[in-house]
């Protein structure tokens, strides 16, 4: 994961372009992706998919005659959706579109201007500091044009219809943690799931982030019915706690699924609850909608100094962080295949145990297997799925699933899936 990461980090993406076509092209050599041109213009619920952007080259000149800023050194530098432009002028007019973070003068903050025709370049503000007087050619040579808009998916079909969405964004440039980290744990675990012989199918979605899933859902609104649930994927790689955010319902089996592996992680986490604004969980959690969509991260976006600027890059996150945080998402995945409801079939007062060699007769031998073994016998009565009997018993749901496997064996648990 941490290899593509760092062959994807240099490529300049936006919401449109070839950034995100060439992203997809490097993508491919791991998991196949169907692509969607999405053409500029199209309507999407209340907003439409703007002009595609590119750019060859960008940078000003200095009263000295050298590049003072330049896009072929960080893409960060211009501002995202810059329009072309080739003008020689002031200091002071420069500076009008000139971003800087003050109170972090030695990196490059990211700013973009999608819906609102601009142009601009971001730096350091130490360099903009040290900017003397005099006149600077400032030259983009960009398109701004009709176009499209691509985003990319794949489908691993599983014995159901009914879909687990994993949903990712592609739209960010040179920044690792934020955008490409959940890029490459999305991709990778694709990747993963295509081995198995899976009860749900699992669609894994690239798209710029708001405009992309909106687009997304405005296509493909039939479709939400059938997905049972998902997670928004980003913000993997940091060094920081994992956090999970839940979706906006806050109590479906993606929250209770989630939150169960952190909470038996034996590792310190965070759970915050839905609020308006991150992500794609805006899209998929509006009123319309109401998806079953939380977001499992470490540090979220917003919550690291890093966020947003050049700090994001290649050492501020680590292949052992991806690692550990695209566990969680197969552990989660794992409950949700095998999160079976079980009915007993002895539900009349408790079975006798120990005569089937299930209780020992001389005090408990393994008393968390037992209580468990309490716990499912009394609680299947076709209501309560493995994971709600996890729940209640305070035990992981590997045990829970391992000691259900055991009583099915001697017959006294039979599966209710209609599966
Ligand atoms: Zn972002």
């Amino acid at each position: 994961m941490y290899d593509l990461l760092s062959e994807l980090f240099p490529i300049c993406r936006s919401i449109t372009g070839d950034g995100v076509r060439e992203s997809y092209d490097i993508i491919e050599r791991v998991i196949s992706l169907c692509r969607t041109e999405v053409a500029t213009g199209t309507k999407a619920f209340d907003w439409a998919v703007p002009k595609e952007w590119n750019v060859r080259e960008a940078y000003v000149i200095g009263p000295e005659g050298d590049r003072v800023i330049d896009f072929a050194n960080n893409n960060l530098h211009l501002l995202g959706y810059c329009k072309p432009i080739v003008e020689t002028m002031s200091l002071s007019k420069l500076k009008e579109h000139l971003y800087t973070l003050e109170d972090q003068p030695d990196v490059v903050p990211y700013r973009t201007s999608y819906y609102d025709e601009n142009w601009g370049f971001c730096l350091a503000h130490s360099q903009y500091a040290s900017l003397i007087e005099g006149d600077y050619k400032v030259v983009v040579d960009a398109t701004l044009e009709d176009g499209s808009m691509t985003y990319a998916e794949t489908l691993i079909e599983g014995r159901l219809d009914e879909e687990v969405l994993i949903t990712c964004y592609t739209c960010h440039p040179s920044m690792c943690n934020d955008s490409l980290s959940g890029v490459v744990v999305a991709t990778y675990l694709a990747d993963y799931l295509r081995q198995f012989d899976l009860k749900y199918s699992y669609r894994i979605l690239f798209a710029p982030e708001t405009i992309g899933s909106i687009t997304w859902l405005s296509r493909n609104e039939a479709r939400t019915d059938s997905i049972l649930c998902g997670l928004v994927v980003t913000c993997c790689g940091d060094s920081g706690k994992l956090t999970y955010k839940r979706s906006r319902r806050g109590d479906t089996v993606i929250d209770v699924a989630a939150e169960h592996v952190l909470r038996h992680s034996c590792k310190d986490y965070l759970i915050e609850d839905f609020f308006p604004y991150g992500s794609d969980e805006r899209q998929f959690c509006s009123p319309g909608f109401n998806m079953a969509v939380g977001s499992l991260m470490r540090t979220r976006y917003g919550a690291y100094k890093e966020y947003h600027s050049s700090g994001d890059d290649l050492s501020f996150v680590n292949a052992e962080s991806l690692g550990d945080t695209i566990q969680k998402y197969i552990e989660i995945i794992d409950i949700l295949e095998h999160n079976t409801t079980y009915v007993t079939t002895n539900p009349k007062c408790e079975p006798q145990l120990g005569k089937r060699g299930l209780y020992s007769k001389i005090g408990p031998t393994n008393p968390q297997s037992e209580l468990i073994m309490l716990w499912l016998l009394n609680l299947c009565d076709g209501e309560s799925s493995l994971l709600d009997i996890a729940e209640k018993a305070g035990s992981p749901f590997s045990s829970v699933r391992r000691v259900a496997d055991n009583l099915v064996k001697h017959g006294l648990l039979v599966k209710d899936d209609l599966e």
